[in-house]
């Protein structure tokens, strides 16, 4: 869904003079989410605006570079900022996210406000809850949007390296470094970064290399023995206990990627990545081609995303949701000989 010219001129007149602006990402931020919350209020603050950023839950610490960063507020620790945040703001921008459930309890102080509100997202089937809509599921993450979006604006001239380096952080992170979910717009957009000063090279090492021995053993254990492999199904899972969580000491964050590791062995197309968290079973599916993990996710796990990335979640536990996924998968792949 493209903005028109006429919602253009609209935006352009909205950050044409000082305003309050409130930028929301969706739960358990990413690198996408994060670093296109913070390159557009690093962009909004050079027209004068007020910009704060809300994250309804806390961010990994790989990305504690990232300029501006610790300004954000934490829904689940700053309650009363972010209610003023939303209360306050005379246009709230959705970024990376498409229906108000993903923000949790923020959802319903965004639905009920009266500020103008901009979507900018790349998820499939987005909700309709915005004044202006920019989403494009075939963009490889919302950073390459939002650069668009600054383009479109005829605002190019405001990119700078700080900028640069958080859209190209949601650019290599959703593209696991441009290994998926690229289109020749994703390069044209880290070519057009790294011209204006973005080091990609330095960005790739503070966001891979910085992984603790605690991180490294715990995708150790992951692979030598939580590991189950289905090869009728072409399918692989990794399922983290409750107790695993205490052993290893897991924090936000410390399990990214790994779900990534089962596409890495041989005839395996989709891959489910589950972990027993306190109150809920969350669960990470990624595929190749034409297996549709949303469809997965949407039909069996209150949850959505991608076709090749989704995740969910459930009420439930640890086993019965691995059984779950097993039984559902020959819904979606077919049996191999
Ligand atoms: P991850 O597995 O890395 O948490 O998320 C993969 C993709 O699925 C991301 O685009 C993310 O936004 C989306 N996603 C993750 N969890 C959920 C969920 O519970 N509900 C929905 N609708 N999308 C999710
Ligand atoms: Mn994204």
């Amino acid at each position: 869904m493209e903005l028109t010219t006429t919602e253009l001129s609209e935006i352009k007149q909205l950050i044409s003079f000082p305003k309050g602006f409130t930028i929301i990402t969706h739960r358990n931020p990413d690198g996408d989410a994060i670093g296109s919350s913070l390159a557009l209020k690093l962009f909004l603050e050079k027209f004068g605006h007020t910009v704060k950023v809300i994250l309804p839950s806390d961010y990994p610490g790989t990305f504690h570079f990232l300029d501006s960063i610790d300004l954000c507020i934490v829904y689940d620790t700053e309650k009363a900022q972010a209610k003023q945040a939303i209360d306050q703001a005379e246009v709230i921008v959705c970024l990376d996210f498409n229906s108000l459930d993903r923000i949790d309890k923020i959802g319903p102080l965004v639905q009920d406000s009266r500020a103008k509100k901009l979507l900018i997202d790349h998820h499939l089937d987005p909700e309709p809850f915005a004044d202006y809509v920019f989403s494009d599921i075939h963009a490889s993450s919302t950073c390459e949007l939002v650069h668009r979006f600054i383009l479109d604006l005829g605002e190019g001239d405001k990119l700078d390296p700080k900028i640069g380096e958080a859209l190209f952080t949601g650019l290599i992170t959703d593209t696991g470094s441009f290994k998926y979910a690229t289109r020749p717009e994703t390069y044209e957009t880290a070519a057009s970064l790294k011209r204006i000063g973005v080091d990609d090279y330095t960005l790739q090492d503070k966001i891979f290399n910085t992984v603790s021995e605690k991180q490294m053993r715990l995708l150790g254990h992951c692979l030598y023995n939580r590991m189950e492999v289905i090869p009728e199904y072409g399918a692989g899972i990794i399922a983290l206990t409750k107790e695993d969580y205490v052993e290893y000491d897991i924090q936000r964050g410390d399990t990214e990627g790994i779900v990534n590791y089962l596409l890495m062995l041989k005839g395996i197309s989709v891959a489910a990545f589950i972990r027993e968290q306190p109150t809920i079973v969350k669960l990470s599916l990624r595929s190749k081609g034409d297996i549709s993990v949303q469809e997965i996710c949407r039909n069996h796990f209150n949850g959505g995303g991608h076709k090749n990335a989704s995740g969910g979640a459930a009420y439930a536990k640890l086993e019965d949701i691995v059984n779950r996924f097993k039984k559902v998968l020959p819904k979606y792949v077919k049996k191999r000989p």
